[in-house]
């Protein structure tokens, strides 16, 4: 497996490369935009055609954090139209660099299920047309209070996306934990695997995050924690890097890092030591 990082663009695409390289990531997740304003900003082509030539002297893979606005099951007219736009831009600006697609939270649930499923259903599928078709949608799985939290409802998005080949989940380590699957441990995780098996199928995984939880199993609450550091613990990473059905994956660190700066070359080297 490769290990990757969340990294910030500020300065432009290239300080991103060069603070990935710095903590010895493998794999880089970028914002395409600022995450809570709903215009993706994007860089100007020459800066894309320069990333796209570079990066991949550098990196396994390069893949997007959509931004948190976007739900595909919003009440608001507004929101979703906003939604499919910004998703739609984020994955042409994703081509354009020459990257993956990608990864995004996938909504709100009305009453704790989905509701809405034609909503989602169409948007879903005229992002895909309205999109170059080498890059891909990707279903983040959520600690449990939004669409996400049961491996069902990943099942369900993927179920009503009509080109199977570009839509994809990513499984979040913390948001598994924190929604109630026990990775912490062999048993828990191989149960998980075979849950994850049966409903989406393991060549829908498309990466991971690889946060531990400030929160314990169950608690809903969404908050990473450095790997080791917190309820999750260790050994769920250990199992993951070392599976062989993901050898060929990347998982992405979003943590807050040993000196709050976001993930850091302490995170990434602990990774590494796990991996066998
Ligand atoms: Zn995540």
């Amino acid at each position: 497996m490769y290990v990757g990082a969340h990294v910030g663009t500020s300065g432009g695409l290239d300080k991103a490369i060069e603070r990935g390289k710095a903590i010895g990531a493998e794999a880089l997740q970028i914002f395409p935009s600022a995450p809570v304003q709903w215009k993706i900003r994007g860089w100007s082509d020459e800066d894309c055609a320069k990333f796209k030539e570079t990066w991949p002297e550098h990196f396994k893979q390069i893949i997007f954090h959509g931004i948190y606005l976007a739900n595909l099951a919003g009440e608001s007219a507004d929101n979703l139209e906003k939604t499919k736009t910004a998703l739609i831009e984020t994955l042409q600006l994703a081509s354009k660099l020459g990257i993956v697609g990608t990864v995004f939270h996938p909504g709100s649930y009305t009453d704790k299920e989905i509701k809405k499923k034609d909503q989602i259903k169409d948007t879903i599928n005229q992002i895909l047309k309205e999109t170059p078709s080498d890059t891909k949608l990707i279903f983040e799985n959520t600690a449990g209070s939004t669409m996400g939290g049961k491996l069902e409802d990943l099942a369900f998005l993927i179920d009503v996306s009509s080109d199977k080949d570009r839509v994809g989940v990513c499984l979040d380590t913390c948001h598994a934990f924190a929604a109630g699957y026990d990775i912490s441990n062999e048993v828990g995780y191989k149960k998980y695997i075979k849950q994850v098996d049966e409903l989406i199928g393991l060549d829908k995984v498309f990466c991971w995050h690889f946060n531990d939880s400030k929160f314990g199993l169950g608690e809903k609450r969404d908050r990473h924690e450095n790997i080791g550091e917190g309820k999750l613990g260790k050994t769920a990473f250990d199992l993951i890097l070392n599976d062989s059905i993901w050898s060929d994956k990347s998982g992405y660190l979003e943590v807050p890092g040993f000196d709050n700066q976001g993930p850091d070359k302490k995170n990434v080297e602990i990774l590494k030591t796990l991996r066998r």
